[in-house]
């Protein structure tokens, strides 16, 4: 019987403006064995955001020069400016016997995949209703110019195509339930692990009795 691996890395991505975010706060909320792993980026701080709450916000040489010491699991580039996951997030993580969550483009969610087991990722892929709904949710954040709002969308198109490469795929129509449906499929994981430890117990007693 395989072992299962307790702590998961989670992995939720979307096209920017699915609702991505808000999703990810509200789980947290929810699950509270959960930790979500803050990126670094090279991007500037947009009014709402928090220093070390939503980002830790460096310059592009300090990002490169803590990429070079191994500092990051994975990097990527969205929107010319460079987006990382430290690895002490999982060390951390697991240490504390918690999920980590990564609020991570596809890109970053490949290479994730390539390092770890695939028993240990649970990975969601998070599409909009529609085009037009996320132009309107892009337009309706406010946070971003008319130039940035199309370059957006026009990412997210490309986005949207590698959705197939996710364990699951879910529309994120009302944030609520989209956030009970995730937490539904982390709990089902987790009730595998339960029954496997048992079971595992269970039979070492059957064995040597
Ligand atoms: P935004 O600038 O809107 O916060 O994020 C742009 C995109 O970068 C989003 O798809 C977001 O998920 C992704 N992103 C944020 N942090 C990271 C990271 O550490 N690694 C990767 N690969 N993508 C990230």
């Amino acid at each position: 019987m395989s072992t299962e691996i307790e702590n998961k890395l989670i992995i939720i991505s979307s096209p920017s403006g699915a609702g991505k975010t808000t999703l990810c706060k509200l789980l947290i909320k929810k699950m509270k064995n959960i930790t979500l792993s803050i990126s670094y980026t090279s991007r500037n701080k947009r009014l709402n955001e928090t220093n070390g709450k939503d980002y830790y916000f460096v310059s592009k040489k300090k990002f490169e020069n803590l990429k070079k010491k191994n500092f990051f699991i994975e990097t990527a580039t969205n929107f010319k400016n460079l987006y990382g996951s430290p690895i002490k997030n999982i060390t951390l993580s697991k240490k504390y016997k918690k999920h980590v969550l990564f609020d991570i483009d596809w890109k970053g969610a490949r290479k994730i995949r390539k390092k770890y087991k695939q028993n240990e990722i649970i990975d969601f892929f998070i599409l909009p209703p529609s085009k037009s709904e996320l132009k309107r949710r892009l337009v309706k954040r406010g946070r971003d110019n008319n130039k940035e709002i199309n370059l957006r969308l026009s990412y997210a198109i490309d986005e949207m195509k590698h959705y197939n490469e996710y364990k699951y795929v879910l529309i994120n129509e009302k944030v609520q339930n989209t956030v009970k449906e995730i937490k539904r499929i982390i709990e089902y994981h987790e009730l595998i692990i339960a029954q496997k430890k048992f079971l595992k117990t269970k039979l070492k007693k059957i064995i040597n009795s």
